[in-house]
Protein backbone atom coordinates (compact mmCIF):
# COMPACT_ATOMS: atom_id res chain seq x y z
CA UNK A 1 0.00 0.00 0.00
CA UNK A 2 1.22 3.33 -0.38
CA UNK A 3 1.45 6.12 2.34
CA UNK A 4 1.64 8.90 0.56
CA UNK A 5 -0.43 11.28 2.55
CA UNK A 6 -1.66 12.84 -0.77
CA UNK A 7 -3.10 9.29 -1.95
CA UNK A 8 -5.30 9.59 1.39
CA UNK A 9 -6.24 13.35 0.75
CA UNK A 10 -6.98 12.44 -3.06
CA UNK A 11 -9.10 9.17 -1.70
CA UNK A 12 -10.96 11.76 -0.02
CA UNK A 13 -12.27 13.50 -2.99
CA UNK A 14 -15.88 13.23 -3.62
CA UNK A 15 -17.09 11.76 -6.23
CA UNK A 16 -18.34 13.99 -8.04
CA UNK A 17 -15.29 15.86 -9.44
CA UNK A 18 -17.00 18.81 -11.02
CA UNK A 19 -18.37 19.89 -7.68
CA UNK A 20 -16.49 23.27 -6.26
CA UNK A 21 -13.35 22.45 -4.03
CA UNK A 22 -12.32 26.19 -3.62
CA UNK A 23 -14.28 29.08 -3.68
CA UNK A 24 -11.52 32.64 -3.83
CA UNK A 25 -12.02 35.80 -2.53
CA UNK A 26 -11.42 37.08 -5.98
CA UNK A 27 -14.57 35.10 -7.37
CA UNK A 28 -12.11 31.98 -8.70
CA UNK A 29 -14.04 28.78 -8.85
CA UNK A 30 -11.73 25.16 -8.88
CA UNK A 31 -13.67 22.21 -9.06
CA UNK A 32 -12.03 18.96 -7.26
CA UNK A 33 -11.06 18.01 -10.58
CA UNK A 34 -9.26 20.83 -11.43
CA UNK A 35 -7.03 20.06 -8.01
CA UNK A 36 -6.18 16.38 -8.97
CA UNK A 37 -5.41 17.99 -12.88
CA UNK A 38 -3.37 20.81 -11.51
CA UNK A 39 -1.73 19.00 -8.91
CA UNK A 40 -1.11 15.93 -11.55
CA UNK A 41 0.48 18.25 -13.88
CA UNK A 42 2.87 20.20 -11.20
CA UNK A 43 3.82 16.63 -9.89
CA UNK A 44 5.18 16.07 -13.69
CA UNK A 45 7.26 18.89 -14.07
CA UNK A 46 8.93 17.99 -10.43
CA UNK A 47 9.29 14.22 -11.73
CA UNK A 48 10.97 16.07 -15.53
CA UNK A 49 13.59 17.26 -13.20
CA UNK A 50 15.09 14.22 -12.37
CA UNK A 51 16.03 15.34 -8.55
CA UNK A 52 17.40 13.38 -6.30
CA UNK A 53 14.99 11.15 -3.45
CA UNK A 54 14.47 13.58 -0.76
CA UNK A 55 14.95 17.00 -2.63
CA UNK A 56 13.83 19.66 -1.15
CA UNK A 57 11.29 21.93 -2.37
CA UNK A 58 11.41 25.57 -0.71
CA UNK A 59 8.60 28.04 -1.32
CA UNK A 60 8.20 31.46 -0.83
CA UNK A 61 5.40 32.60 -2.49
CA UNK A 62 1.60 34.83 -1.46
CA UNK A 63 -0.66 32.46 -0.63
CA UNK A 64 -2.87 31.30 -3.73
CA UNK A 65 -4.52 28.35 -4.81
CA UNK A 66 -1.41 27.53 -6.96
CA UNK A 67 0.25 27.71 -3.86
CA UNK A 68 -1.47 24.94 -2.66
CA UNK A 69 -1.63 22.86 -5.35
CA UNK A 70 2.60 23.43 -5.70
CA UNK A 71 1.99 21.83 -1.30
CA UNK A 72 -0.02 19.03 -3.18
CA UNK A 73 2.13 17.98 -6.12
CA UNK A 74 5.12 18.02 -3.67
CA UNK A 75 3.84 15.40 -1.83
CA UNK A 76 2.44 13.88 -4.68
CA UNK A 77 5.79 13.62 -6.69
CA UNK A 78 7.47 12.70 -3.23
CA UNK A 79 9.67 15.31 -2.69
CA UNK A 80 9.77 17.32 0.64
CA UNK A 81 8.02 20.61 0.54
CA UNK A 82 9.62 23.54 2.74
CA UNK A 83 7.16 26.70 3.19
CA UNK A 84 9.00 29.61 3.58
CA UNK A 85 7.33 32.68 5.58
CA UNK A 86 7.11 35.45 3.56
CA UNK A 87 7.72 38.17 5.77
CA UNK A 88 11.52 36.87 5.22
CA UNK A 89 14.15 39.15 4.13
CA UNK A 90 17.61 37.93 2.39
CA UNK A 91 19.68 37.41 5.20
CA UNK A 92 16.51 34.75 6.45
CA UNK A 93 16.34 33.53 2.93
CA UNK A 94 20.17 33.05 3.20
CA UNK A 95 20.12 31.20 6.25
CA UNK A 96 17.15 28.92 5.59
CA UNK A 97 18.26 28.16 1.58
CA UNK A 98 21.98 27.54 2.74
CA UNK A 99 20.18 25.67 5.43
CA UNK A 100 18.25 23.32 3.88
CA UNK A 101 19.74 22.76 0.24
CA UNK A 102 16.71 22.74 -1.51
CA UNK A 103 16.88 21.28 -5.39
CA UNK A 104 14.15 23.46 -6.47
CA UNK A 105 13.39 27.02 -5.12
CA UNK A 106 10.20 28.90 -5.81
CA UNK A 107 10.08 32.79 -5.61
CA UNK A 108 7.81 35.65 -6.09
CA UNK A 109 8.74 37.27 -9.66
CA UNK A 110 9.10 40.20 -7.81
CA UNK A 111 11.76 38.44 -5.07
CA UNK A 112 13.33 36.52 -8.11
CA UNK A 113 16.25 38.84 -8.47
CA UNK A 114 17.49 38.06 -4.92
CA UNK A 115 16.16 34.87 -4.37
CA UNK A 116 17.65 33.12 -7.28
CA UNK A 117 21.42 34.71 -6.60
CA UNK A 118 21.08 33.21 -3.09
CA UNK A 119 19.64 30.00 -4.36
CA UNK A 120 22.37 29.09 -7.54
CA UNK A 121 24.45 30.49 -4.74
CA UNK A 122 23.95 27.57 -2.42
CA UNK A 123 23.50 25.18 -5.41
CA UNK A 124 20.03 24.91 -5.90
CA UNK A 125 19.49 23.45 -9.42
CA UNK A 126 15.90 24.81 -10.37
CA UNK A 127 14.31 28.32 -9.63
CA UNK A 128 10.68 28.93 -10.56
CA UNK A 129 8.45 31.94 -10.11
CA UNK A 130 5.05 31.65 -8.63
CA UNK A 131 2.55 35.06 -8.85
CA UNK A 132 -0.69 35.15 -6.80
CA UNK A 133 -2.15 36.13 -10.32
CA UNK A 134 -1.50 32.64 -11.90
CA UNK A 135 1.31 34.07 -13.51
CA UNK A 136 5.06 33.10 -13.35
CA UNK A 137 7.51 30.09 -14.69
CA UNK A 138 6.34 27.46 -12.38
CA UNK A 139 3.34 27.56 -14.20
CA UNK A 140 3.90 28.32 -17.18
CA UNK A 141 6.22 25.02 -17.31
CA UNK A 142 3.59 23.01 -15.72
CA UNK A 143 1.32 24.18 -18.69
CA UNK A 144 3.63 22.08 -20.71
CA UNK A 145 3.03 19.01 -18.81
CA UNK A 146 0.75 15.77 -18.63
CA UNK A 147 -2.62 15.85 -16.20
CA UNK A 148 -2.02 12.08 -15.83
CA UNK A 149 0.00 11.18 -12.68
CA UNK A 150 0.78 8.16 -10.66
CA UNK A 151 0.85 9.16 -7.05
CA UNK A 152 4.51 8.54 -6.01
CA UNK A 153 4.67 5.40 -3.46
CA UNK A 154 6.48 5.98 0.09
CA UNK A 155 7.48 4.80 3.29
CA UNK A 156 5.42 5.86 6.33
CA UNK A 157 8.67 7.63 7.54
CA UNK A 158 9.64 9.41 4.76
CA UNK A 159 9.86 12.75 5.08
CA UNK A 160 6.86 15.18 3.48
CA UNK A 161 7.84 18.41 5.00
CA UNK A 162 10.10 20.15 6.82
CA UNK A 163 8.21 23.20 8.83
CA UNK A 164 10.53 25.65 10.34
CA UNK A 165 9.28 26.78 13.72
CA UNK A 166 7.70 30.34 13.86
CA UNK A 167 11.20 31.63 16.14
CA UNK A 168 9.47 33.14 18.53
CA UNK A 169 11.94 31.65 21.25
CA UNK A 170 15.13 32.03 19.24
CA UNK A 171 16.34 31.07 16.09
CA UNK A 172 13.78 28.69 13.73
CA UNK A 173 14.33 25.19 13.68
CA UNK A 174 13.21 22.61 10.79
CA UNK A 175 11.03 20.56 11.77
CA UNK A 176 11.11 16.91 9.92
CA UNK A 177 7.76 15.40 9.36
CA UNK A 178 6.93 12.56 7.96
CA UNK A 179 4.04 10.82 5.53
CA UNK A 180 2.66 9.38 8.77
CA UNK A 181 3.08 12.13 10.93
CA UNK A 182 0.66 14.17 9.24
CA UNK A 183 -1.72 11.45 8.15
CA UNK A 184 -2.46 10.33 11.67
CA UNK A 185 -2.81 13.74 12.55
CA UNK A 186 -5.34 14.58 10.12
CA UNK A 187 -7.26 11.55 10.26
CA UNK A 188 -7.73 12.09 14.65
CA UNK A 189 -8.81 15.45 14.17
CA UNK A 190 -11.51 14.42 11.54
CA UNK A 191 -12.97 12.12 14.24
CA UNK A 192 -12.36 14.34 17.06
CA UNK A 193 -13.96 17.95 15.44
CA UNK A 194 -16.67 15.54 14.10
CA UNK A 195 -16.27 16.79 10.70
CA UNK A 196 -20.01 16.60 8.13
CA UNK A 197 -20.51 15.76 4.79
CA UNK A 198 -21.37 19.11 4.36
CA UNK A 199 -18.52 21.10 5.78
CA UNK A 200 -17.44 24.68 4.38
CA UNK A 201 -14.52 25.68 6.02
CA UNK A 202 -12.81 29.45 5.39
CA UNK A 203 -9.32 29.37 5.29
CA UNK A 204 -8.02 32.84 6.01
CA UNK A 205 -4.67 31.32 7.40
CA UNK A 206 -0.64 31.38 5.70
CA UNK A 207 -0.06 28.58 4.14
CA UNK A 208 3.87 29.08 5.45
CA UNK A 209 2.58 27.52 9.24
CA UNK A 210 1.25 24.55 10.52
CA UNK A 211 -1.78 25.96 11.48
CA UNK A 212 -3.34 27.19 7.93
CA UNK A 213 -1.21 24.43 5.56
CA UNK A 214 -2.14 21.61 8.01
CA UNK A 215 -4.75 21.25 10.13
CA UNK A 216 -6.63 24.13 8.16
CA UNK A 217 -5.90 22.43 4.45
CA UNK A 218 -6.07 18.50 5.32
CA UNK A 219 -8.67 18.72 8.08
CA UNK A 220 -10.88 19.97 4.63
CA UNK A 221 -8.92 17.76 1.85
CA UNK A 222 -9.32 14.73 4.26
CA UNK A 223 -12.97 15.61 4.86
CA UNK A 224 -13.68 16.69 0.78
CA UNK A 225 -15.15 19.46 1.88
CA UNK A 226 -15.36 23.04 0.32
CA UNK A 227 -13.22 25.87 1.10
CA UNK A 228 -13.36 29.30 1.21
CA UNK A 229 -10.18 30.54 0.51
CA UNK A 230 -9.16 34.66 1.35
CA UNK A 231 -5.42 35.34 0.22
CA UNK A 232 -5.27 37.92 3.22
CA UNK A 233 -7.29 37.62 6.19
CA UNK A 234 -9.78 40.55 6.27
CA UNK A 235 -12.23 40.57 8.88
CA UNK A 236 -15.65 42.02 6.83
CA UNK A 237 -14.92 39.64 3.96
CA UNK A 238 -15.18 36.77 7.06
CA UNK A 239 -17.70 37.97 8.59
CA UNK A 240 -19.67 38.52 5.01
CA UNK A 241 -18.86 34.68 4.09
CA UNK A 242 -19.80 33.16 7.38
CA UNK A 243 -23.55 32.46 6.28
CA UNK A 244 -22.04 30.26 3.67
CA UNK A 245 -19.57 29.04 6.11
CA UNK A 246 -19.38 25.95 8.89
CA UNK A 247 -16.24 25.64 10.03
CA UNK A 248 -13.58 28.73 11.37
CA UNK A 249 -9.95 28.14 12.28
CA UNK A 250 -8.41 31.22 13.23
CA UNK A 251 -5.03 32.42 15.62
CA UNK A 252 -6.40 34.81 18.19
CA UNK A 253 -5.77 37.85 16.85
CA UNK A 254 -8.10 37.46 14.30
CA UNK A 255 -10.95 36.59 16.72
CA UNK A 256 -9.77 40.14 18.05
CA UNK A 257 -9.92 41.37 14.95
CA UNK A 258 -13.50 39.92 14.04
CA UNK A 259 -15.32 41.20 17.06
CA UNK A 260 -14.10 44.21 15.96
CA UNK A 261 -16.32 44.00 13.93
CA UNK A 262 -20.21 44.98 14.18
CA UNK A 263 -21.52 43.02 11.29
CA UNK A 264 -20.55 39.88 13.38
CA UNK A 265 -23.92 39.10 15.10
CA UNK A 266 -25.53 35.47 16.30
CA UNK A 267 -27.55 35.79 12.61
CA UNK A 268 -24.38 35.61 10.45
CA UNK A 269 -23.10 32.61 11.98
CA UNK A 270 -26.87 30.78 12.07
CA UNK A 271 -25.04 28.10 9.89
CA UNK A 272 -21.60 27.68 12.14
CA UNK A 273 -20.93 24.59 13.09
CA UNK A 274 -17.09 25.19 15.02
CA UNK A 275 -14.90 28.04 15.63
CA UNK A 276 -11.72 26.58 16.46
CA UNK A 277 -8.70 28.33 18.22
CA UNK A 278 -4.79 27.96 18.45
CA UNK A 279 -0.98 28.78 17.70
CA UNK A 280 -1.13 31.30 20.78
CA UNK A 281 -3.01 31.29 23.96
CA UNK A 282 -6.53 32.66 23.36
CA UNK A 283 -7.75 35.34 26.06
CA UNK A 284 -10.65 34.14 28.24
CA UNK A 285 -11.96 37.63 27.64
CA UNK A 286 -12.16 36.77 23.86
CA UNK A 287 -13.59 33.35 24.39
CA UNK A 288 -16.24 35.07 26.40
CA UNK A 289 -16.99 38.10 24.26
CA UNK A 290 -17.23 35.61 21.25
CA UNK A 291 -19.70 33.58 23.09
CA UNK A 292 -21.83 36.63 24.16
CA UNK A 293 -21.80 37.85 20.41
CA UNK A 294 -21.96 34.87 18.60
CA UNK A 295 -23.79 31.80 20.76
CA UNK A 296 -21.16 29.69 19.74
CA UNK A 297 -17.71 28.77 21.92
CA UNK A 298 -14.28 29.12 20.56
CA UNK A 299 -13.00 25.11 21.09
CA UNK A 300 -9.33 26.28 21.82
CA UNK A 301 -6.36 23.62 20.51
CA UNK A 302 -2.75 23.03 21.16
CA UNK A 303 -0.31 22.34 18.96
CA UNK A 304 3.31 22.94 17.41
CA UNK A 305 5.20 22.58 13.96
CA UNK A 306 7.38 19.67 15.53
CA UNK A 307 4.32 17.66 16.42
CA UNK A 308 1.30 19.25 15.03
CA UNK A 309 -1.93 19.20 17.24
CA UNK A 310 -1.05 17.41 20.41
CA UNK A 311 -4.43 18.60 22.72
CA UNK A 312 -7.86 19.80 21.79
CA UNK A 313 -11.33 20.90 23.93
CA UNK A 314 -13.34 18.45 23.13
CA UNK A 315 -16.11 18.66 20.40
CA UNK A 316 -19.35 17.33 22.40
CA UNK A 317 -18.74 18.72 26.24
CA UNK A 318 -17.39 21.12 28.46
CA UNK A 319 -14.76 23.53 26.31
CA UNK A 320 -13.29 25.12 29.09
CA UNK A 321 -11.73 28.39 28.36
CA UNK A 322 -8.25 29.34 29.44
CA UNK A 323 -7.62 25.56 28.97
CA UNK A 324 -6.59 23.33 25.63
CA UNK A 325 -8.57 20.51 26.64
CA UNK A 326 -7.75 16.72 27.11
CA UNK A 327 -4.69 14.88 24.36
CA UNK A 328 -5.78 13.68 20.91
CA UNK A 329 -6.47 10.36 21.12
CA UNK A 330 -2.59 8.17 20.08
CA UNK A 331 -0.97 11.16 22.35
CA UNK A 332 0.90 10.58 25.04
CA UNK A 333 1.13 13.71 27.25
CA UNK A 334 2.78 13.84 30.53
CA UNK A 335 4.03 16.77 33.08
CA UNK A 336 7.68 16.15 34.66
CA UNK A 337 9.95 18.33 36.65
CA UNK A 338 13.40 19.60 35.46
CA UNK A 339 14.41 16.71 37.51
CA UNK A 340 12.79 13.93 35.08
CA UNK A 341 10.14 13.07 37.98
CA UNK A 342 6.17 12.61 36.56
CA UNK A 343 4.30 15.29 38.49
CA UNK A 344 0.59 15.04 39.71
CA UNK A 345 -2.74 16.36 39.11
CA UNK A 346 -2.46 20.21 39.27
CA UNK A 347 1.26 20.32 39.74
CA UNK A 348 3.13 22.70 37.10
CA UNK A 349 5.92 21.13 35.21
CA UNK A 350 7.31 20.71 31.73
CA UNK A 351 4.90 19.16 28.70
CA UNK A 352 5.89 15.83 27.16
CA UNK A 353 4.80 13.77 24.52
CA UNK A 354 4.83 10.98 22.22
CA UNK A 355 2.75 9.52 19.64
CA UNK A 356 2.69 8.92 16.06
CA UNK A 357 1.86 12.75 14.92
CA UNK A 358 5.56 13.38 16.51
CA UNK A 359 8.59 14.23 14.07
CA UNK A 360 11.50 12.78 12.81
CA UNK A 361 13.93 15.65 14.30
CA UNK A 362 15.51 18.96 13.48
CA UNK A 363 16.49 18.88 10.05
CA UNK A 364 20.57 18.90 10.09
CA UNK A 365 20.72 19.50 14.35
CA UNK A 366 21.08 15.56 15.44
CA UNK A 367 22.71 17.01 19.23
CA UNK A 368 19.64 19.59 18.89
CA UNK A 369 17.30 16.80 18.59
CA UNK A 370 18.57 14.49 20.89
CA UNK A 371 18.52 17.36 23.62
CA UNK A 372 15.03 17.33 23.17
CA UNK A 373 13.86 13.99 23.89
CA UNK A 374 13.85 12.11 26.81
CA UNK A 375 15.16 8.75 27.22
CA UNK A 376 11.97 6.83 27.29
CA UNK A 377 11.39 8.75 23.93
CA UNK A 378 9.07 12.11 24.64
CA UNK A 379 9.42 15.11 23.12
CA UNK A 380 10.21 18.19 25.33
CA UNK A 381 7.72 20.73 23.54
CA UNK A 382 9.44 23.55 25.82
CA UNK A 383 5.84 24.53 27.25
CA UNK A 384 4.94 24.80 30.47
CA UNK A 385 1.92 23.33 32.00
CA UNK A 386 -0.63 21.06 34.59
CA UNK A 387 -2.91 18.45 33.84
CA UNK A 388 -6.51 19.04 36.30
CA UNK A 389 -8.03 16.72 37.76
CA UNK A 390 -10.14 16.07 35.10
CA UNK A 391 -7.92 15.90 32.57
CA UNK A 392 -7.88 19.20 31.05
CA UNK A 393 -4.61 20.60 30.13
CA UNK A 394 -3.90 24.35 30.98
CA UNK A 395 -0.94 25.87 29.39
CA UNK A 396 1.26 28.19 31.81
CA UNK A 397 3.66 29.30 29.14
CA UNK A 398 6.74 28.41 27.65
CA UNK A 399 9.96 27.30 30.08
CA UNK A 400 12.24 29.57 27.98
CA UNK A 401 9.83 32.41 29.91
CA UNK A 402 9.86 31.29 33.42
CA UNK A 403 10.95 33.80 35.60
CA UNK A 404 13.26 32.91 38.36
CA UNK A 405 12.67 35.39 41.20
CA UNK A 406 15.18 35.22 44.04
CA UNK A 407 14.49 31.26 43.96
CA UNK A 408 10.31 31.48 43.32
CA UNK A 409 8.91 30.43 39.68
CA UNK A 410 6.83 32.88 38.59
CA UNK A 411 4.84 31.71 35.35
CA UNK A 412 3.95 34.52 33.36
CA UNK A 413 0.27 33.47 32.50
CA UNK A 414 -1.10 33.88 36.14
CA UNK A 415 0.21 37.23 36.80
CA UNK A 416 -0.70 38.49 32.98
CA UNK A 417 -4.42 36.82 34.14
CA UNK A 418 -4.66 38.65 37.12
CA UNK A 419 -3.56 42.07 34.78
CA UNK A 420 -5.62 41.13 32.13
CA UNK A 421 -8.93 41.45 34.59
CA UNK A 422 -8.39 44.63 35.47
CA UNK A 423 -10.81 47.31 34.18
CA UNK A 424 -9.33 48.89 30.72
CA UNK A 425 -6.77 46.45 30.03
CA UNK A 426 -6.64 45.11 26.63
CA UNK A 427 -4.15 42.47 27.16
CA UNK A 428 -0.42 42.03 28.99
CA UNK A 429 2.86 40.60 28.74
CA UNK A 430 5.50 39.80 31.52
CA UNK A 431 8.79 39.12 31.24
CA UNK A 432 12.12 38.57 33.17
CA UNK A 433 14.83 40.34 32.88
CA UNK A 434 18.43 40.25 34.80
CA UNK A 435 18.13 42.07 38.76
CA UNK A 436 21.19 42.19 40.89
CA UNK A 437 19.51 40.63 44.47
CA UNK A 438 16.62 39.12 42.91
CA UNK A 439 18.85 37.54 39.75
CA UNK A 440 15.55 38.08 37.77
CA UNK A 441 12.25 40.23 38.03
CA UNK A 442 9.30 40.53 35.97
CA UNK A 443 8.50 43.60 33.95
CA UNK A 444 4.73 43.67 33.23
CA UNK A 445 3.58 45.43 29.64
CA UNK A 446 0.24 46.54 29.80
CA UNK A 447 -2.14 47.30 26.31
CA UNK A 448 -4.86 49.90 27.35
CA UNK A 449 -8.39 49.01 25.48
CA UNK A 450 -9.15 51.58 23.22
CA UNK A 451 -9.80 54.71 24.44
CA UNK A 452 -9.04 54.00 28.26
CA UNK A 453 -6.07 55.18 30.10
CA UNK A 454 -3.96 53.32 32.45
CA UNK A 455 -1.95 54.22 35.24
CA UNK A 456 1.14 51.63 35.66
CA UNK A 457 1.05 52.44 39.33
CA UNK A 458 -2.32 51.76 40.10
CA UNK A 459 -1.61 48.31 38.50
CA UNK A 460 1.18 47.59 40.63
CA UNK A 461 -0.77 48.44 43.46
CA UNK A 462 -3.43 46.67 42.55
CA UNK A 463 -2.09 43.04 41.92
CA UNK A 464 0.09 43.69 45.45
CA UNK A 465 -3.48 43.21 47.16
CA UNK A 466 -4.13 39.88 45.08
CA UNK A 467 -0.73 37.68 44.73
CA UNK A 468 2.36 37.38 46.91
CA UNK A 469 5.15 39.38 46.82
CA UNK A 470 8.03 37.62 44.65
CA UNK A 471 5.08 37.74 41.59
CA UNK A 472 4.85 41.29 41.68
CA UNK A 473 6.77 42.93 38.74
CA UNK A 474 9.11 45.40 39.89
CA UNK A 475 8.33 47.40 36.95
CA UNK A 476 5.16 48.17 34.62
CA UNK A 477 4.92 50.02 30.97
CA UNK A 478 1.83 50.65 29.31
CA UNK A 479 2.56 50.67 25.49
CA UNK A 480 -0.15 50.77 22.49
CA UNK A 481 0.57 47.33 21.09
CA UNK A 482 2.41 44.00 21.70
CA UNK A 483 5.28 42.98 19.47
CA UNK A 484 4.17 39.76 17.48
CA UNK A 485 5.13 38.03 14.68
CA UNK A 486 2.94 36.97 11.63
CA UNK A 487 1.34 34.08 13.67
CA UNK A 488 0.05 36.40 16.18
CA UNK A 489 2.43 35.26 18.75
CA UNK A 490 4.04 37.90 21.12
CA UNK A 491 7.41 38.24 20.81
CA UNK A 492 8.84 38.31 24.47
CA UNK A 493 11.76 37.80 23.42
CA UNK A 494 11.91 41.34 21.80
CA UNK A 495 10.40 42.73 25.48
CA UNK A 496 13.30 41.43 27.07
CA UNK A 497 15.87 42.95 24.92
CA UNK A 498 14.15 45.82 25.31
CA UNK A 499 13.93 46.15 28.82
CA UNK A 500 17.42 44.00 30.11
CA UNK A 501 19.58 46.72 31.15
CA UNK A 502 16.40 48.37 33.41
CA UNK A 503 18.46 46.93 37.17
CA UNK A 504 21.10 46.31 36.17
P1 LIG B 1 10.08 28.57 18.05
O1 LIG B 1 9.95 27.13 18.39
O2 LIG B 1 10.91 28.80 16.85
O3 LIG B 1 10.49 29.43 19.22
P2 LIG B 1 7.18 28.64 18.07
O4 LIG B 1 7.29 27.65 19.18
O5 LIG B 1 6.31 29.83 18.32
O6 LIG B 1 8.63 29.15 17.63
P3 LIG B 1 5.35 27.13 16.46
O7 LIG B 1 5.70 25.72 16.26
O8 LIG B 1 4.67 27.86 15.38
O9 LIG B 1 6.68 27.92 16.76
O10 LIG B 1 4.42 27.29 17.72
C1 LIG B 1 4.23 26.30 18.69
C2 LIG B 1 4.03 26.94 20.05
O11 LIG B 1 2.86 27.79 20.04
C3 LIG B 1 3.76 25.96 21.16
O12 LIG B 1 4.94 25.36 21.64
C4 LIG B 1 3.07 26.83 22.19
O13 LIG B 1 4.01 27.55 22.98
C5 LIG B 1 2.30 27.81 21.35
N1 LIG B 1 0.87 27.45 21.26
C6 LIG B 1 0.21 26.80 20.27
N2 LIG B 1 -1.09 26.66 20.55
C7 LIG B 1 -1.27 27.22 21.77
C8 LIG B 1 -2.40 27.41 22.63
N3 LIG B 1 -3.61 27.02 22.29
N4 LIG B 1 -2.19 28.04 23.82
C9 LIG B 1 -0.97 28.47 24.18
N5 LIG B 1 0.12 28.33 23.41
C10 LIG B 1 -0.03 27.72 22.23
MG1 LIG C 1 8.61 26.06 19.45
Amino acid sequence: SNNNLFAALRASFPSDLDAIAIETDNNLFYSWGDIERSTAMMANLLVSLNLPAGARVAVQVEKSVEAMVLYLATLRAGYVFLPLNTAYQSAEIEYFIGNAEPSVVVCTPANFGWVSKIAFNAGTEHVFTLSDDRTGSLLERAAYCSAEHQIAVVQADDLAAILYTSGTTGRSKGAMLSHQNMLSNAQVLKTYWAWQPNDVLIHALPIFHVHGLFVALHGALINGSKMIWLAKFDPKYVVSKLPEATVFMGVPTLYVRLLAEPGLTLDVCRNMRLFLAGSAPLLIETFGEWQGRTGHTILERYGMSETAMLTSNPYVGERRGGTVGFALPGVDLRVQDDAGATLSANEIGNIQVKGPNIFQGYWRMPEKTKEEFTADGFFRTGDVGKIGLDGYITIVGRSKDLIISGGYNVYPAEIEGYINDMPGVAESALVGVPHPDFGEVGVAVVIAKPGQQLDSAGIVALLKSQLANFKIPKHCVVLDALPRNTMGKVQKNVLREQYKGLFS
